[in-house]
This record gives C-alpha cells, sequence and structure tokens, in this order.
C-alpha cells in the first residue's frame, strides 16, 4: 500500500539530487509567484472552486500536523531538523513520526519521537504497526513510550516486508490496525490516530468494507482519523461524506502532500489505486527537467486543494512533509498560520 514514509524514504532517494533553494526562497517566490500561476490554472482545472486567496489568509481556526520519516544517515537527520526547525513554531496539534516496514526503525522512530516532545515542546505523536512483531513485542514498545511520556500513537497495520507480496499476521501478534487499538488502549489511554483510505484500501473488499474496518478502529477507541494521499479533491470529499453517513463521528484529517514530482508519485499512486487526475498529469507536462517551476506549480495546486477544503468546512490538515519543510509552510502560511501564533490582519485591514 502506499504510504509516504516508505514513499518519502524512496521518493528522497529517487530525487534527493533535486536540491530545493532556500526556504525563505521558496516561500518569497511561492507568495508573489503563485499568485501569478494560479490566475492562469484557476481558469482552467480549478474554476469551479475558486475563490480569492484572500479568503484563505484570514485567521481561521485551522489546526495543522505534520508527518516526518526517521533519518537514516546525518545528512537525513540534519535535513529532518531543519524542517522541525522552520515548521515548529507555526504551533501545530502534533507532529509524527512513521515506523519503518517491520519495525525497522523501532530505535530511530522512538529517538526522534521523543526529542520532538522534550526538546521542541510539541505533542509528538509515535506510528506504530503490527508486521512482524508479537503482541508482548508492540506492546512493551507502547509502554516504554508511555513511560517516556508519549501520548499519542498513529496505529497501523504496515505492509507486507520488501519481497513478500500478501500481508500475513504473525501468529502471536496484532491481526489488524483495529486490534492493535484495541491492545494498546490496554495498554495505556493513549490517544489514538488511524489510516482512512479516500481511494478505498487496495486490499479492502469494497468501499463499504473498507468503512465498517474504519468503524471497527473507531470502536476500538481510535479519535482520529488521518487520510492516506490523495490527489483529487472530490475524492475526499466524497469519502467523508460516505463515513459521516456511515456513522463515524470523529474527524477525518486530509493528509496532504504537495505533489512536486509528478512523475514519481504517480507511478506509486497508480500501482496503490489513488486516483491521478488527468489535469494534474497535464499540469507537469513538460517540466521534467524543470524543478523550479514543478515546485510553484506544486504549490498552487496544493493551495487551490486547501483553499477548496477551508471552503467545505475542512479546518484540520495533516501534511506529508517529506522532511522538508518549504511547500508545506507556504501552505500553512496561506492558511493563515503564522509563526508563533502572530495573527495576521483580516483581508480589508490592511
Ligand atoms: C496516515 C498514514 C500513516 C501511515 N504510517 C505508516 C507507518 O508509519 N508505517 C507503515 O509501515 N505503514 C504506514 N502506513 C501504511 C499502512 O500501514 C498501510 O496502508 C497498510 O496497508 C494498511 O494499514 P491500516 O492501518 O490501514 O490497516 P487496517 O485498517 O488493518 O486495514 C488493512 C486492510 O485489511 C482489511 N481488514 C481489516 N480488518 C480486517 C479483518 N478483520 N478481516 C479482513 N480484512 C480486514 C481492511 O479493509 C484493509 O483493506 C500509513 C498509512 C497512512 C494513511
Amino acid at each position: 500500500m502506499l504510504w509516504v514514509g516508505r514513499l518519502g524514504h524512496r521518493l528522497y532517494e529517487e530525487c534527493g539530487h533535486h536540491k530545493l533553494p532556500a526556504v525563505q526562497h521558496v516561500t518569497a517566490v511561492f507568495c508573489s509567484a503563485s499568485v501569478l500561476v494560479s490566475r492562469c490554472l484557476v481558469t482552467t482545472a480549478f474554476s469551479t472552486s475558486s475563490v480569492p486567496l484572500s479568503a484563505v489568509t484570514a485567521p481561521p481556526p485551522i489546526t495543522v500536523s505534520f508527518e516526518f520519516f526517521p533519518p537514516r544517515t546525518e545528512k537525513m537527520h540534519e535535513q529532518l531538523w531543519a524542517a522541525i526547525e522552520r515548521l515548529a513554531p507555526l504551533g501545530p496539534a502534533f507532529m509524527s513520526v512513521t515506523y519503518g516496514a517491520g519495525g525497522s526503525t523501532r530505535e530511530r522512530t522512538h529517538d526522534t519521537v521523543v526529542r520532538i516532545q522534550n526538546e521542541k515542546h510539541i505533542q509528538a505523536a509515535a506510528h506504530l504497526t503490527c508486521v512482524g512483531a508479537t503482541r508482548a513485542e508492540i506492546d512493551a514498545v507502547a509502554r516504554r513510550y508511555w513511560e517516556a511520556g508519549i501520548r499519542h500513537v498513529v496505529a497501523l497495520r504496515g505492509d507486507p516486508p520488501e519481497g513478500e507480496a500478501v500481508y500475513r499476521p504473525h501468529p502471536n501478534g496484532y491481526a489488524f490496525a483495529s486490534d492493535l487499538v484495541a491492545g494498546l488502549k490496554r495498554v495505556a489511554d493513549f490517544e489514538i490516530s488511524v489510516a482512512g483510505y479516500p481511494d478505498v484500501h487496495p486490499e479492502a473488499l469494497s468501499a463499504a468494507a473498507d468503512l465498517d474496518n474504519l468503524k471497527r478502529k473507531i470502536d476500538a477507541g481510535a479519535s482520529r482519523v488521518i487520510t492516506n494521499l490523495f490527489m483529487d479533491t472530490d475524492v475526499f470529499r466524497r469519502y467523508r461524506d460516505r463515513a459521516a453517513a456511515a456513522g463515524v463521528k470523529v474527524p477525518i484529517v486530509p493528509g496532504l502532500m504537495p505533489v512536486t514530482n509528478f512523475a514519481n508519485i504517480s507511478k506509486f499512486a497508480q500501482k496503490n489505486g489513488v486516483s491521478v487526475p488527468r489535469w494534474l498529469g497535464e499540469l507537469f507536462v513538460g517540466l521534467d527537467e524543470d524543478p523550479e517551476t514543478r515546485k510553484l506549480i506544486a504549490a498552487t495546486v496544493a493551495a487551490q486543494q486547501v483553499q477548496t477544503l477551508v471552503k467545505d468546512g475542512v479546518s484540520l490538515f495533516h501534511f506529508y512533509t517529506m522532511n522538508r519543510a518549504d511547500l508545506t509552510f507556504a501552505i500553512c502560511h496561506l492558511l493563515g498560520l503564522r509563526a508563533n501564533g502572530h495573527t495576521p490582519a483580516a483581508p480589508g485591514q490592511g
């Protein structure tokens, strides 16, 4: 299944050579140029949902969270912490750190989570999966988090390890995420977030079965759903409506990842059942060797996406940062968030 942690690792490796300009530069370019780019785009792909950007820069009750993956090398470590330093002043509700397939990042995830909470004084959430571990082992990981002061877990089933096509529960493990949620609640009263799939999880028998599973996770104790990456805003809206109709009452938080390397992401997306609208691909045609323009387009697409969602009443956003701050910071700025809680003037107040 596509998940951005693994995608993050892979994309980092595949796209790492596309060096990003300094954050301030990107933000400045974004703020001025994206308006121009968006004027063009709004009249084409987004014509049905456009409202002035000023509508989004009003101070809204917006809450964001940021997801990172644990670094493997010293260089990745530096990049991660530069991103955390840049994004922390925006006051996210929490920062979460992914868990490598089969617990491969257990220590790195633990260290990063605890450090975020202790040094940045921001709630940190630890991702935890069922794959390749007994219930006793997973409970021990959870207990260690609780003892370290971590109160929020993103509880996941996990994907089959590399080289295995089909997921097989560990004989003495938690079989599915709903079992893990219940197990975690037995360990301690964690706040628990779980995964949701606007495009439907590829192993689900049907969209309805997928929603039943979501409800099992909530009944077991989850209090928030964070969605998998989606590329079509309407897919998210329909999912949210279907979930509400099925009786899901906890917040469904859209998981957003600004698309900068369209070719890579769409390859992953198509392989994993995430629908890719044609217009999105067309925006990136001819830009394979032009990362600067790709980034402007990505920022504009993401700005339009959050704009549409805000208009729709969404006030919680989860960002798959890929351990990079620039685009996420810019989009949060557009959402009205300012470093250290400074509130921007409302439109019309100069
Ligand atoms: C926000 C987010 C964060 C993620 N973070 C990570 C991470 O840190 N590490 C990682 O390895 N992966 C991560 N993933 C990926 C996730 O592990 C995969 O998408 C995985 O394939 C499914 O996980 P799940 O928790 O949704 O599984 P589940 O909710 O258990 O569902 C998995 C599938 O099994 C089906 N199912 C559930 N219960 C049953 C049952 N009793 N009988 C039959 N079928 C059933 C469901 O319908 C679904 O198709 C993340 C995904 C998201 C969206």
